[in-house]
């Protein structure tokens, strides 16, 4: 369900980034939560998570992202699930790499038809293959607060010193490398492309030209999001 423009405001805002790995939806996903206050719920980090301590759930995804490739979808969507009937989503919520394919979209059109709402949003952070594989190959992040760096765009003012939190250890993806890049890339072309037409045909698509800079991007989104969340930007 995608919700027309007389609904928004009712129910929490629900804004979905699509785009491929390396795109910078991680990146633009905590811009927009720091600045409209919406809480990021990110499929990837939710499942680094559930292998790191070892459930079920972790354990049936592990091998599978090691890989490259797409998680299954029951066990994706029972954790969106679980997350948006959290409280502290309810100011509204960015989902950064959720769906990923046409399943996980028609799913989350139900959970949130129960609750009501639909989708505000759909953006297409749009690059190019070339780009995004130098992206991910050079990107890391602080182990202390996640905040995220790249060797050539975006590197610490103190050199080996995180500029949010000062923490002095950081990490880079086990899938960030060139075999595992390629078949995420695949897996998106193949199954979660398809989603810009899925919402193209609600009439929710957005497409922002993402081989900006972080803070071009940024503008872009915060001109598209502003007037859904309702918050003025000075
Ligand atoms: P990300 O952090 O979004 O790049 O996701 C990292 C990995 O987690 C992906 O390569 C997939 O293996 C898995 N994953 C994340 N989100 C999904 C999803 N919505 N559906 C299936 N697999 C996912």
């Amino acid at each position: 369900m995608t919700k027309s423009s007389e609904q928004h405001g009712n129910g929490l805002p629900v804004l979905i980034l699509l785009g491929p790995p390396g795109a910078g939806k991680g990146t633009q996903a905590k811009k927009l939560e720091e600045r409209f206050g919406l809480v990021q719920l990110s499929t990837g980090d939710l499942l680094r998570d559930a292998v790191a301590r070892g459930t079920e759930a972790g354990k049936a995804a592990k091998d599978v992202m090691e890989a490259g490739g797409l998680v299954g979808d029951d066990i994706v969507i029972q954790i969106v699930a679980d997350r948006l009937e959290a409280q502290h989503c309810a100011q509204g919520v960015i989902l950064d790499g959720f769906p990923r394919t046409t399943a996980q979209a028609r799913a989350l059109d139900d959970i949130l038809s129960q609750k009501g709402t639909g989708v505000d949003a759909a953006i297409s952070l749009e690059v190019d293959d070339a780009a995004m594989i130098e992206r991910i190959s050079g990107r890391y992040t602080c182990a202390g607060c996640g905040e995220g760096y790249h060797q050539s765009f975006k590197t610490p003012e103190r050199d080996g010193v995180c500029d949010k939190c000062g923490g002095t250890e950081f990490k880079h993806r086990a899938d960030d490398n060139a075999e595992t890049v390629r078949s995420r890339l695949e897996a998106y072309h193949a199954d979660t492309a398809p989603l810009i037409e899925f919402y193209d045909a609600k009439g929710a698509l957005h497409r922002v030209d993402a081989m900006q800079s972080i803070a071009g991007v940024e503008r872009s989104l915060t001109d598209l999001v502003a007037p859904i969340t309702g918050v003025a930007v000075a």
